[in-house]
């Protein structure tokens, strides 16, 4: 058994799909003399080969998901066409007759340490854009065992060192059943994948890659992150046991998606999706949430080709906006830095990005480029109403520290509406929140509150920065706990503080879509929640089965408890008690 992070909750059974394995480089052989013009040809066949692959999955996610997202592959097909990436490999072929898997093994080698001493975030992420055509055009060199081939069947369980974005797309609609990853935290790629899609996964199990090969047996238990691999068949069929009524459940809460969300006693909660592209905008439809509490809006920067102005924004805010359930959208403003950069903004290297500058912080640096977007946000507002039933968007701003910044962005706020009507647009005006993701935000709500419309909680980064504990690194994720004594505190005197000035107030970080800390959240009195979609059915459900009375006891008694740990078992005991079915949906 071995120990990782829960990042999506859930138990599978399946057959190890080990990602890695595509490169069984024929390492030390050499090609015979008249080998090597059929390996060039072989190599040529294969680059062509992943060009196709790459148009088609160009056009395949300008179609599905946007233009945008299709930028990363449309970057990859510019890294194959580089002559100085093809002509090295037929280099290594022709003169040093080696094989052609073995050359691309050691191209990759080389990029890997070239990038190692890189230190900018942004640029290193280009490794992963090399690391998958690469990855792509050995596949098309070896045989490799393709999940649904005969070799490898039954639902798979992915196994790799991190998920490339590549496999995110090309896993479509195979039946993935779980994922394992060596490297990432709770926001990595592939936790993000797997939560949408409603898979258990966890990340940070080191050293996985050497344990399995492909076909082996594997359980992932999403709940408290352990990974079994060969597990006896007494603890095989205890597994599946489980999974099936983990796949039972989540499919017969999915069809709750057209009910409202009302408590035991009868109060209608909210419950709301955080999306990050415009198709999981139609996913938080289908999930049944109503409306969207967080769109991520850096994503679209991330994805983009080159720099989105502001009537491409506007084309892409007006798309979400109808696509999102009531037509209702909490628009975040740009949240780079961290571990997200974007090259032109002229990020340099920090000994600590996360307490750096980031966010906000980096959005006020560029005023020019943040107000683009403040007005391609407006337009959308007063543009979608045009279209049809009335729109409800709202605009939030991230990691706001003091006073001063909050007063800062509503100055900004207005100069756009100011500078709208001068170009005579039509815009609308939003309604203006505030993230309170920061301790020093936290514990001076009061002063805050005048000047904001409305609250998010944004507890991913509240916990790290309240624990001093980086949110993506497995090391300290023992620490990083949201059911922790500090963290319930705080969490209940920002709410508290908001209820009592009468300010809306949603929490938007990934703890509003596990159901023992969704019972303490309740007890605090929140009654508005933002959530990856795939958790919205069973946050319903569990909703169906609070009072007010039941959850404030809960809270009361769990608020006089000294650690993690007795917290997570007096919870969890109480979710089994409430709703034992949804039990297997939490992590723990
Ligand atoms: C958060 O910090 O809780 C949050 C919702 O924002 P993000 O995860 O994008 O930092
Ligand atoms: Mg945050």
């Amino acid at each position: 058994m071995r120990k990782g992070i829960a990042v999506s909750p859930g138990v599978a059974v399946g057959t190890a799909y080990v990602i890695h394995e595509i490169f069984v480089a024929r390492e030390g052989e050499q090609l015979d003399g008249e080998q090597v013009n059929a390996e060039v040809a072989r190599y040529e066949r294969a680059c062509e080969q992943t060009a196709d692959d790459l148009r088609a999955l160009i056009q395949k996610v300008a179609s599905q998901v946007g233009a945008t997202e299709a930028g990363v592959f449309q970057s990859q097909l510019t890294i194959l066409h580089d002559a100085a990436f093809t002509k090295r490999v037929r280099n290594w072929i022709v003169k040093e007759r080696q094989p052609a898997q073995a050359a691309l093994r050691r191209l990759l080698d080389e990029y890997t340490r070239i990038f190692a001493r890189i230190s900018d975030d942004y640029l290193r992420e280009r490794l992963t854009d090399i690391r998958d055509v690469i990855v792509r055009l050995s596949s098309h060199l070896t045989e490799v065992l393709k999940p649904g081939s005969r070799a490898i069947s039954g639902p798979l369980i992915l196994i790799a060192d991190e998920l490339l974005p590549s496999q995110v797309v090309a896993i479509g609609d195979r039946p993935v059943a779980g994922i394992i990853t060596q490297t990432g935290g709770t926001t990595s790629h592939a936790a993000i994948l797997a939560r949408s899609r409603g898979i258990p996964a966890v990340t940070g199990v080191r050293g996985i890659l050497r344990q399995v090969r492909n076909g082996a047996t594997v359980v992932v238990d999403g709940r408290d992150g352990h990974v079994i691999v060969n597990p006896s068949p007494e603890v095989t069929s205890a597994y599946r046991k489980l999974q099936r009524e983990f796949v039972h459940l989540k499919d017969s809460l999915a069809s709750n998606f057209e009910q409202p969300a009302v408590s035991a006693d009868g109060e209608a909660v909210e419950l709301l999706a955080n999306i990050n592209h415009l198709a999981d905008a139609t996913t938080a439809r289908t999930m049944g949430a109503s409306g969207v509490g967080l769109y991520r809006t850096e994503y679209l920067f991330l994805t983009h080709p080159d720099v989105p102005d502001e009537d491409e924004q506007l084309a892409t805010y007006r798309e979400v906006i109808a696509a999102s359930p009531n037509r209702r959208v909490t628009i975040r403003t740009l949240d780079l830095g961290g571990d997200k950069t974007i090259p032109y903004l002229g990020h340099s290297r920090e000994a600590n990005p996360f307490l750096g500058w980031r966010s906000i912080r980096l959005s006020f640096e560029h005023p020019e480029f943040f107000a683009a977007q403040i007005r391609a946000v407006l337009r959308a507002a007063a543009t979608a109403d045009e279209k049809g039933p009335k729109s409800d968007v709202r605009l939030l701003f991230p990691m706001i520290t003091t006073l001063e910044e909050i007063r800062r962005v509503r100055a900004m706020v207005r100069r756009a509406g100011r500078a709208l009507d001068r170009q005579k647009q039509p815009w609308k005006e939003v309604p203006i929140g505030l993230m309170i993701e920061v301790p020093a935000a936290a514990v001076t709500i009061d002063n805050l509150l005048d000047v904001v419309d409305f609250v998010s909680i944004g507890s991913n980064d509240l916990v790290q920065y309240l624990m001093a504990a980086d949110r993506d690194n497995p090391k300290v994720s023992h620490l990083c706990q949201p059911l922790s004594p500090p963290v319930l505190r705080v969490l209940d005197q920002v709410i508290r503080a908001c209820r009592r000035a009468a300010k809306p107030v949603t929490l938007c970080g990934e703890m509003a879509g596990d159901p023992p800390a969704f019972l303490l959240l309740y007890g605090m009195g929140l009654r508005s929640f933002s959530m990856s979609p795939a958790f919205i059915p069973a946050i319903k459900e569990l909703v169906s089965h609070l009072t007010r009375a039941d959850t404030r006891q809960l809270l009361q008694e769990v608020l006089e408890l000294k650690t993690a740990a007795q917290i997570a078992r007096v919870s969890n005991d109480r979710l089994a008690s409430i709703a034992p079915k949804l039990a297997i949906l939490g992590t723990r």
